[in-house]
Formats: C-alpha cells, sequence, structure tokens
C-alpha cells in the first residue's frame, strides 16, 4: 500500500477518532455439520438498478444444509494494516429458502450475521452502501480500499465491500454477474467467464482471489504497453470532462516499469492492470490560490472538499488500485510515477514472499505478520533502487533527496523504544497504529542498510535483491514461509553475523548505523552540524514565496529589497535545477562567486537571470553526500550496490 504525503493529515485524524472502536470478535456458538458445504457462490448485481445511493447484491447459494449459518464481511483485507469493517456497510440483509420465505437473522458483530433455521437457505438479499461518500466509513476505509456507487457513472467494487462469505468456505469458488448500462466497460484482473449484452460474468477461484482483484466499471479511458513479457494496461475514470488520461499517465509509468525489467530477467506476472479512479480537484484548488478569496472560505471548502486529499493506492497480485486527485498541477503525475512503481514491486513481497498470516489471510480475526519490514520497508527501498540502477534519478537524488528525507521523517517515530516487528505485529492497536507510516520511512532505510550488510558479509557476492528474488523463486504467491524461522532462514542464505543486523535493528530496539552502513559505500552521513552553503535565493535576501506552491516551482509572493538576481512577483522558479547548479554532483557546494544562471518562468516564458553565487554559514541536519576519494573496498562496494555487478 501507499498512501501520498496529502493523506497523513486525514490519517492521523481518523486514528484518533477511530480507536476507541476496535471490536472484539463474537464467539461462534453453532457448529457445522459435515456436510456442510457449497458449489459455488453464485453472484449477481444489477448496476442500472441503484437506489438511494445503494446497490441491491443477490446470492444464489442452495445447499448449505444447517440449521445456523454464519455469513461474514472481512473486518480488514490484505494490504491495509487497519481495521476497516466492511459490514457496516451491508443493509436490509435478507437471507430466504426455496420458496422465498424470509429466514430469520441476526447481526452479531460488526461483520457477522447468523442465519437461524437456515435448513432450506437458498438465496441472501442484501443492499450496499459505498464507503466513498459515508460520513463514517469515508474517515475509517482509505478510498483505494473501498467502495463508490455513482449511478451511470463509476462503481468501484473491492469485493470486501460487496460481497460476504460463509464462515470457513473461503476457498469455494465465486461467480459474480454484473448487469451495466450501455457503454460501460468492467476494469479487473479477474478471468472473466462470459459476457452477453450489457450483463459480464466473472469466476474467480475462491474469495481470496476476489479480494485481490478489485472491479471498476465505467466508461473507456485505456493505454497499453508491453514491458519484458508482460502487458501492462492503463484503465482510468476522470470525474470532470475531459478524456485522455490514460494516454497522459502511460507516459509517466511506462519509463518506470521499462526500468523493473532491467531489475529481474522476467516478471512474475503475464499481465497487469492499474485502474485509476481520478478526481477533477482543479477548481479547487484555484480557489484555495486565489487572492479574492478570503480565509474561512477558503478554510470552508477545504474541509468541504477533504476527500480530494484522500489519494493513495492498493496493491494486488495482478493489479492496483489508485484513487487520485488532479489538482491541475504536477503533484499528481509525480505521485502516480512514484506509487505506480511501488505498488508493483509488491509483486515479489508480499505477493511472491509472504508468511502464513497473509498466504491464508484470516477475514474474521486477522493475525498481523511481523515483516511489515519485508512487505512495505524493501517493496519502497526497491521501488527506489530501481530509479537510480536505471539512471532515472541520480545517485545525488537518491542520497540527499530520497533516503535523506527518508532520515528525517524516520527520526519522528519513537526507534529506541518500539521494535519494529512489533509495531507491525500490533499495528491494529491505537498505541502502535499511529506509528504505521514509519514502515516507508525507517523501513526503506532498513532496506538500503541492509542491502550494504548484505554485500559486505559476501564481500560483494550477494545484494538484497539476489537474496529476495531468490526467497520469492522458492515459495511464489501460493506458498508461504514460516513467520517465526524466516530470520533465520535469511541470514543462512547470506553469511551468519546477518541474524545480529535483524536482532538488533529489526526485531532490537538498537537505532540504525546509517552513518557506519553509509560509509562502506563511499557516502557520508552526517547527523548535524554547521557548514558554508549557498544562500536561499528568496528567503536570504528577504524575498517570499506562496505558501501554497505546488510541486517542483516556488512562486515569488514578495521580492525583498536585497534581491541580487533581479526577481519580480509571481516568477516561478525550478527548484530542482537550482540545486543542481549549486552543488556538485557529490553534493558538494560550489565555490562563492560562481556565475549561474537562475532559470524563470515568468509570464509563461523561460528567462534567464544571472547571479553570482553568495556562501553563507548555516546548520544543517541529516546531510548526505557521496565521497569523491573513495577506498577500493568503498568502489568495489558502492559499484556491486548500483548494480555493477562483476
Ligand atoms: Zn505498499
Amino acid at each position: 500500500m501507499n498512501k501520498s504525503k496529502w493523506f497523513i493529515p486525514l490519517i492521523a485524524v481518523s486514528i484518533i477518532i477511530l480507536s476507541g472502536c476496535s471490536s472484539s470478535i463474537p464467539e461462534l456458538n453453532y457448529t457445522p455439520a459435515e456436510q456442510y458445504s457449497l458449489d459455488k457462490y453464485l453472484y449477481s448485481v444489477d448496476l442500472t438498478r441503484i437506489k438511494n445511493d445503494k446497490a441491491y447484491v443477490h446470492l444464489h447459494c442452495p445447499g448449505l444444509n444447517q440449521d445456523t449459518v454464519i455469513f461474514h464481511f472481512p473486518k480488514t483485507i490484505p494490504g491495509t494494516y487497519k481495521e476497516l469493517d466492511y459490514g457496516e456497510m451491508i443493509d436490509s440483509i435478507e437471507p430466504k429458502d426455496h420458496d422465498g420465505n424470509l429466514l430469520s437473522v441476526e447481526k452479531i458483530g460488526k461483520n457477522i450475521f447468523q442465519i437461524t433455521g437456515a435448513r432450506d437457505l437458498t438465496m441472501i438479499h442484501y443492499w450496499v452502501d459505498d464507503t466513498w461518500d459515508h460520513p463514517k466509513a469515508m474517515k475509517r476505509i482509505w478510498p483505494m480500499g473501498g467502495t463508490n456507487i455513482e449511478k451511470d457513472e463509476n462503481f468501484v467494487i473491492n469485493a470486501s465491500g460487496w460481497f460476504g462469505f460463509f464462515d470457513g468456505l473461503e476457498l469455494v469458488p465465486i461467480q459474480v454477474s454484473l448487469t451495466q448500462s450501455e457503454g460501460m466497460r468492467a476494469f479487473t484482473a479477474l478471468p472473466v467467464e462470459s459476457k452477453f449484452e450489457n450483463t459480464i460474468v466473472f469466476n474467480a477461484r475462491d474469495y481470496h482471489q476476489l479480494i485481490d482483484c478489485p472491479i471498476m466499471v465505467s466508461e473507456s479511458d485505456t493505454a497499453t504497453f508491453m514491458v519484458a513479457n508482460t502487458k501492462v494496461y492503463i484503465e482510468t475514470y476522470f470525474n470532470g470532462e475531459e478524456y485522455g488520461y490514460a494516454d497522459l499517465i502511460k507516459k509517466e509509468i511506462q519509463p518506470s516499469m521499462e526500468a523493473v525489467a532491467t531489475f529481474t530477467d522476467s516478471l512474475p506476472v503475464d499481465e497487469y492492470h492499474f485502474i485509476m479512479y481520478i478526481r477533477d480537484g482543479r477548481e479547487f484548488m484555484k480557489t484555495l490560490q486565489s487572492k479574492e478569496v478570503g480565509i474561512i472560505t477558503k478554510a470552508k471548502t477545504a474541509i468541504k472538499n477533504v476527500t480530494l486529499f484522500g489519494m493513495g493506492a492498493l496493491e494486488h497480485g495482478n493489479s492496483s488500485f489508485y484513487a487520485l486527485t488532479d489538482f491541475g498541477d504536477s503533484s499528481y503525475t509525480s505521485m502516480i510515477k512514484r506509487v505506480a512503481l511501488h505498488e508493483f514491486m509488491h509483486i515479489f513481497t508480499p505477493l511472491n514472499l509472504h508468511s502464513e498470516y497473509i498466504g491464508e489471510f484470516d477475514y474474521v480475526n486477522p493475525k498481523m505478520s511481523k515483516h511489515l519490514w519485508l512487505y512495505e520497508g524493501i517493496t519502497e527501498y526497491f521501488a527506489y533502487l530501481i530509479q537510480v540502477q536505471s539512471g532515472l534519478i541520480t545517485p545525488l537524488d537518491f542520497f540527499a533527496e530520497q533516503m535523506g528525507g527518508k532520515i528525517r521523517r524516520a527520526s519522528r517515530y519513537p526507534e529506541t523504544k518500539i521494535p519494529f516487528t512489533e509495531m507491525s505485529e500490533r499495528v491494529f492497536e491505537k498505541k502502535y497504529g499511529r506509528h504505521y507510516y514509519q514502515v516507508y520511512q525507517r523501513g526503506a532505510l532498513m532496506g538500503l542498510l541492509l542491502d550494504i550488510e548484505i554485500i559486505r558479509l559476501t564481500n560483494g557476492k550477494k545484494t538484497l535483491k539476489d537474496i529476495v528474488l531468490e526467497l520469492a523463486s522458492k515459495y511464489g504467491p501460493n506458498q508461504s514461509f514460516d513467520e517465526e524461522t524466516f530470520f533465520d532462514e535469511f541470514t543462512s542464505l547470506v553469511h551468519p553475523e546477518l541474524r545480529q543486523w535483524f536482532a538488533d535493528y529489526v526485531e532490537g530496539t538498537i537505532p540504525l548505523d546509517i552513518e557506519g552502513g553509509l560509509s562502506q559505500i563511499g557516502v557520508e552521513y552526517s547527523k548535524k552540524g554547521k557548514h558554508q552553503v549557498p544562500k536561499r535565493i528568496l528567503k536570504d535576501y528577504g524575498s517570499k514565496e506562496h505558501r501554497l506552491s505546488f510541486g517542483k516551482y516556488k512562486k515569488v509572493k514578495k521580492v525583498g529589497k536585497k534581491d541580487p538576481i533581479g526577481f519580480k512577483v509571481g516568477d516561478k522558479i525550478d527548484t530542482d535545477k537550482i540545486r543542481e547548479k549549486f552543488y556538485d554532483e557529490n553534493g558538494f557546494p560550489m565555490q562563492e562567486g560562481t556565475d549561474v544562471k537562475i532559470t524563470v518562468k515568468r509570464d509563461d516564458k523561460i528567462i534567464e537571470l544571472p547571479y553570482a553565487l553568495e556562501l553563507k554559514k548555516r546548520k544543517y541536519s541529516h546531510r548526505l553526500r557521496i565521497l569523491k576519494d573513495l577506498t577500493d573496498s568503498q568502489q568495489n562496494y558502492y559499484s556491486v550496490w548500483i548494480g555493477n555487478k562483476k
């Protein structure tokens, strides 16, 4: 899973609100008889008949032959690491016998329905409400794991919010039949059984596969391309007027997908679907940035449109689902580039490498694995490693910007108090769940430092990627590794000393040795100090930037009296380009007096303003630089790390 920075304040709020809701599972006081079985769940939904923003679901399920039947909806689903309680979206449930007589039903838990006198249970009917615009559920269930009902426009069918299962019968095949309006199509990785007129029938191997394959029904805006052996589909829906988002997104994603193909010989999937719902946030952003609109109106607009900030993505075996917002700038495309790669990399872990807690996922009483360092941390690290190894980003960008940023954000979490494995296992509890975000920060740093440690311990013969690919090909999607002995197994493929590394940094509370680790590959890390650096071209001369500048551009709000460059109000400055001119490729500042040209976008024209670089002594924290004179061992390890294996 991954969520953009936009989402963080919203999540912080939702976790606080919801912490009291953690519910215990009721005792199920029934004993299924031996012949408890079902050939197939037969689900059908007519999406053309929506009432009060709800859809009517029909389940045909004859032959259970039980006095009491328990019908569940998931408490949570894989990849979300949070209690979601999908059962709360189910309304007016009606179990019926062969003749259509209503059977007695009681809701005995947030997600559990108990049907009694059920010997002749033949069908269940109920209404499904969607989570996206539900006042309670929209705060609890992130949009990428939620459901959407927009009549004649768009349906997001994450099965957890639409379809239930009988106790213990998660492995029974499921057929889902959807009737949709003229011109609508269904986008999913789920195999299609048949199509007749406006009804499409899908077959899922079992409930797990159904959960693993979200379906989006909407008009068609798609693009495809091949990466090595994998056909990639981009399937988008935009709730504004325009079409053509799929092609736009293809341009963003294709280079990183091609980089993945160089990371490994072949990809473990034949096809992969990026399914995306894109909201139109352009008007909203215009209001927020407008000079004519007062602060109170802005605040009200922000609160009313808070869902627009809920961007994120959830990974699945052959697909990933995205909820995004186009604010009319580059922020969502740069997010797609970053997040799509992260979600795609999940095909290695956990999808092809996981413990029994994920392999045999328990939707009723889920147990969390302690190996989030692997599922999320390593995935996040690999998403950046691929970019630097394939030249999509520079080594300096990788270290100083990306990893430097992660070090900074990781420092806010209680590293010396809560072991990472303990946070993982107990992530459903408030005390631990609030620290979940560090999986993308400290987790990714663990990936980097573990990679370096493996290179050191094997003297450059192996990398983290080698070990993960070896394990993923040993286990694959259908076999689980042992939750308890995994650190030992991992260690046995590297060097006995590695076990202590896991014990100290992942199972223990010893702070990561960032300085020592990075120095092995010739990268210098300094936690804090003072140094001579280029002046900040706005702030240090009394100029000001707009607070609501999105993307990489800084917009000049006020020009300071001491400004030596000649800025004008409204100038847009590309901050990435400035960094490239002020520092060399290793991250050391250029000499004072160096002539540089500041590139500025003024009235939609690009102009260049001359500037003689000035330095200033400033405090720093978490500085990373690439050393220029490396020892033989540093040179050797660095070239193995960057992918130039001997
Ligand atoms: Zn993830």
